[in-house]
């Protein structure tokens, strides 16, 4: 990798950034006028493997992948495909092709930097440079400090602090006419990296709920603004009331960056000063993405170690049968059910009934938090390391910030609450469609010639509850006392 001029490619190796726009190592190689290679290491091994992409994950990443190659197309270029180890593949790229540079999107997950921080030292014994570049999120987690210097651990002032940084700079437009190397270079075939279930093909339900890559980030935000936006204040915590973005997912894969979302959002907000509490609601939740990247930077065991150290010693359960009740949407409570089948059958779950299924998991079947974000790990479309570990923490009590651990969901008033009209349950759990209203988050309360109106014989169309809410209650409060917590009267 010796230099000979502006002739030797340099690489543009994508990670988990799908997008065109607003990509600072694309922008930043084609400023370099030399070739480029763009290429996408599909890497199951190395320090990735423990948290190698589950399988609705891989479902949506095929689909990525094939949307940034039809953009690289339209551009005049290709998208190369190589299976990993990072590190392999990417050496075998510059020794086949005498790129001269990577450049590279700087991960925000402990495992992605340590690969970066190898490859970098391989590449730089060899001549070569790995030049990385920051845009996972808007703020470094380095540069937000409490007053004492330290790393905040509760989210309000860490908003608050965030809230007062100088905005997040402009976005950048995608190049206009890159040059790419004219070699022929070895890719794999998308459909030989076998992201996609056979057999069985479980992804059914996923085809036309979803448009992965950039294209359909972009159009996922316009949606957003023109029909969700206004009523998201008020009803983003309504399972049934399709307020909320979708946008996880595309953040998740990176097709479209957090930061060209918060100008727009701002951009949108200028037009129309109407919408500014829904949009503070909204930039808030994109806070805690942000907030979620932050504890893992300074915890990198946080997908797997309580944050707060007490919670090791609690007394969890190994159930399997309870495990695969809950997985499969069959505990006898219609809301978590219907949660779970949701998750199951779209690879997305509202935020909601994230919270109340995890703490079902946890706290009335006391099996262990990280059982649960293992399962979202595999079903969720948006699996993401951060959110997802922070989330389940959060759940379960042990996180930062996290919700008081005495405080147990009752699945029924969380039912009745936030699906009034039960139209979540009736849609997820259409054994039950036939119940009245009265019933829908509680059917064993209901007569049997309510029951059998309905069609519903309670243990053999729809579970019984596989715990009593009041029991599990009471256990699990007592597991905490067991750990030595307090538990307030
Ligand atoms: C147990 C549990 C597990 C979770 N696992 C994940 C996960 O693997 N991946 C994931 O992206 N989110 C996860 N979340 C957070 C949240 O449920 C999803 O981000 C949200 O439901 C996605 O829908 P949306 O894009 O319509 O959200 P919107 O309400 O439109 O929010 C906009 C964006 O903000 C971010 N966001 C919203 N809520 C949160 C939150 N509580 N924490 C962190 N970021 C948030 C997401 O990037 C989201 O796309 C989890 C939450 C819980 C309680």
């Amino acid at each position: 990798m010796t230099s000979t001029g502006n002739s030797e490619p340099v690489i543009v190796w994508f990670r988990s950034d799908l997008r065109l726009s607003d990509h600072r190592p694309f922008v930043a190689a084609a400023a370099s006028g030399r070739p480029l290679i763009a290429c996408y290491v599909l890497d199951e091994q190395g320090p990735t493997t423990q948290w190698a992409l589950g399988g609705a994950s891989r479902w949506w990443l095929h689909h990525s992948l094939a949307a940034l190659a039809a953009s690289l197309e339209a551009l005049g270029g290709r998208l190369v495909l190589r299976r990993g180890p990072a590190l392999h593949a990417l050496s075998a790229l510059i020794t086949e092709t005498d790129a001269c540079a990577v450049h590279c999107g700087a991960s925000a997950e402990p495992h992605g930097m340590q690969t970066e921080k190898q490859i970098s030292v391989e590449l730089a014994s060899r001549g070569g440079g790995l030049i990385s570049h920051r845009g996972a999120l808007l703020f470094q987690p380095e540069a937000i400090r409490n007053r004492k210097g330290d790393p905040f651990q509760v989210f309000t002032p860490y908003w608050k602090t965030l809230l007062r940084a100088p905005d997040p700079g402009l976005p950048l437009a995608c190049p206009r006419s890159p040059v790419f190397y004219p070699g022929n270079v070895r890719s794999e075939a998308l459909e030989a990296l076998q992201l996609i279930p056979r057999a069985p093909d479980w992804s059914k339900g996923f085809k036309g709920l979803w448009m992965p890559g950039e294209q359909g980030a972009r159009a996922c935000v316009e949606e957003f603004l023109a029909n969700r936006l206004s009523r998201y204040r008020n009803a983003r915590d309504l399972p049934h009331a399709e307020a909320t973005s979708g946008l996880s997912a595309h953040l998740r894969f990176g097709e479209i960056s957090p930061r060209e979302v918060w100008h727009i959002l701002h951009n949108h907000l200028l037009q129309n000063p109407s919408t500014s509490s829904d949009a503070e609601a909204f930039l808030r939740q994109l806070g805690w993405r942000e907030f979620s990247y932050y504890l893992l930077h300074y915890q990198p065991e946080l997908p797997v170690t309580p944050f707060r150290a007490s919670f090791a010693a609690f007394p969890w359960r190994r159930d399997p049968a309870a495990l695969e009740s809950w997985q499969n949407g069959q505990t006898g409570y219609p809301i978590v059910d219907a949660g779970m089948r949701q998750l199951w059958q779209t690879g997305w779950m509202h935020n909601r009934v994230r919270m109340v299924v995890a703490s079902f998991l946890v706290k009335h079947l006391l099996i262990p938090w990280q059982d649960g974000a293992r399962w979202f790990w595999d079903t969720l479309v948006d699996a993401d390391l951060a959110n997802n570990s922070a989330g389940w923490q959060w759940v379960a009590g042990c996180g930062a910030d996290a919700a008081p651990y005495f405080r147990i969901f009752n699945p029924i008033l969380q039912g009745k609450k936030f699906d009034k009209t039960g139209a979540y349950v009736y849609r997820w759990v259409p054994e039950l469609s036939g119940l009245p209203l009265k019933y829908v988050h509680e059917p064993w309360h209901a007569s049997s010639e309510i029951l059998d109106a309905a069609g519903v014989c309670l243990g053999r169309d729809y579970p019984l509850p596989i715990v009593d809410h009041a029991d599990a209650r009471a256990r699990a409060l007592t597991a905490y006392r067991e750990m030595g917590k307090k538990i307030p009267s």
